[in-house]
């Protein structure tokens, strides 16, 4: 199984060490042409929304991503790759892959819980350590859209066809089974 992950910047390397710990090959994408490659899902990483969704514009790669997630292309995207995927953003007029029916806010736990850990349930996995870094949660999700952790009565992962996202850092975590869940809907 190949897992592409978006490395034009924020935390992929973390992703990439738990899903080779997986089993997994995993390539890095950082600019267009490492997207004629074929792989069997892909990865947005953690870091800032804004900068990564202007890099995803400048380095020509936004339209093939955009694409390919629309088609099914299994992705799992954490923190700011959750606010790429979102439909719609509360507090930022920008708008980014918008394929994820789901109304986020950013830096939705304000500065002095910028980074916090929290055990929480997720839906089919029991507790697991969850790491927030200036995380958004989402604010709405449409109908469809399966709820999978709930933190503080805030949604935090969702599941939505070929698109599996969270709030929090699972691959900060040390615990490999948020990726096994996604690993499993790329086979
Ligand atoms: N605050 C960042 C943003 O708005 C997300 C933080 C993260 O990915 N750890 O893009």
């Amino acid at each position: 199984m190949k897992i592409a992950v978006l490395a034009v910047q924020g935390a992929f390397i973390e992703h990439e060490k738990m899903l080779e710990a997986l089993g997994c090959e995993t390539v890095e994408l950082r600019q267009k042409k490492d997207l004629e490659q074929s792989f069997d899902g892909i990865v947005l990483p953690g870091g800032e929304s804004t900068v990564q969704g202007k890099l995803l514009k400048e380095l020509n790669m936004y339209d093939d991503i955009k694409e390919r997630i629309e088609h099914g292309l299994p992705v799992l995207a954490t923190c700011a790759g959750l606010i790429l995927l979102a439909s719609d953003i509360a507090n930022d007029d920008r708008r980014h892959f918008a394929t994820l029916p789901v109304r986020v806010k950013r830096n939705a736990y304000g500065r002095q819980l910028g980074s916090f850990h929290h055990d929480g349930e997720i839906k089919g996995l029991g507790v697991f350590p969850m790491e927030f870094i200036r995380a958004p949660y989402i604010e709405d999700a449409a109908e469809d859209v399966e709820v999978l952790a709930e933190v503080d009565n805030h949604i935090v992962a969702v599941r939505y066809k070929n698109q599996l996202a969270a709030a929090f850092h699972p691959e900060l975590s040390g615990d490999a089974r948020f990726h096994k869940l996604f690993v499993d809907m790329c086979g």
